[in-house]
């Protein structure tokens, strides 16, 4: 059993059901079970050209799929939402980025862990001290300690109306 923190991620459509569905999905994963989800926030998007604001979340799972079969079932649900693959960091439905396995390392052509852009998005790293203040990347690196080089600039708890 390894514990696994999963970022999710919508600014097209209706995020917020796009991230509950989502997480609703992930909940019933085989050989997962979703142990807690972080506050949702809402962040201003930084990819390209102008885009409606993002909600993001993050969601700590229990699981016994290996890191490459946790991708695949996350990229299903992605499908599962709609999302087209278009542009790097372009709009899009659904993002699910696996953020940490345990305290495994993976580099492949597929596959990077720790998220290789964690470290610098705030979006990420506060649902992910919400969740776990005390976590550290498998360098020993503690979230907390990137969340305080981190500003929180364009970044508000998601509140609905
Ligand atoms: P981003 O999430 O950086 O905005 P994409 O979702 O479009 O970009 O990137 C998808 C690609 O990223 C996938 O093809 C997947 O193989 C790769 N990838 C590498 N590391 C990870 C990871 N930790 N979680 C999710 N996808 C990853
Ligand atoms: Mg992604």
């Amino acid at each position: 059993m390894t514990i696994s923190y999963i970022a999710l991620g919508s600014n097209l459509g209706n995020p917020a059901e796009q991230i509950a569905s989502a997480l609703q999905a992930v909940a019933k994963l085989p050989e997962c079970e979703l142990l807690a989800q972080s506050p949702w926030y809402r962040s201003v998007a930084i990819g390209p050209g102008q885009q409606p604001d993002y909600i993001n979340a993050v969601a700590q799972l229990q699981t016994q799929l290996t890191p490459w079969q946790l991708l695949h079932a996350l990229q299903a649900i992605e499908n599962a939402h709609g999302r087209e693959h278009h542009q790097r960091w372009g709009a899009r439905t659904l993002d699910l980025d696996i953020l940490l396995y345990g305290s495994k390392t993976v580099t492949d052509s597929e596959l990077d862990i720790p998220h290789p852009r964690l470290q610098e998005r705030n979006f990420v790293l506060y649902p992910l001290f919400d969740l776990a203040p005390n976590l550290a990347l498998p360098c020993g690196t503690t979230i907390g300690s990137l969340l305080a080089r981190c500003p929180r600039q364009g970044l508000r708890l998601y509140q609905e109306n």
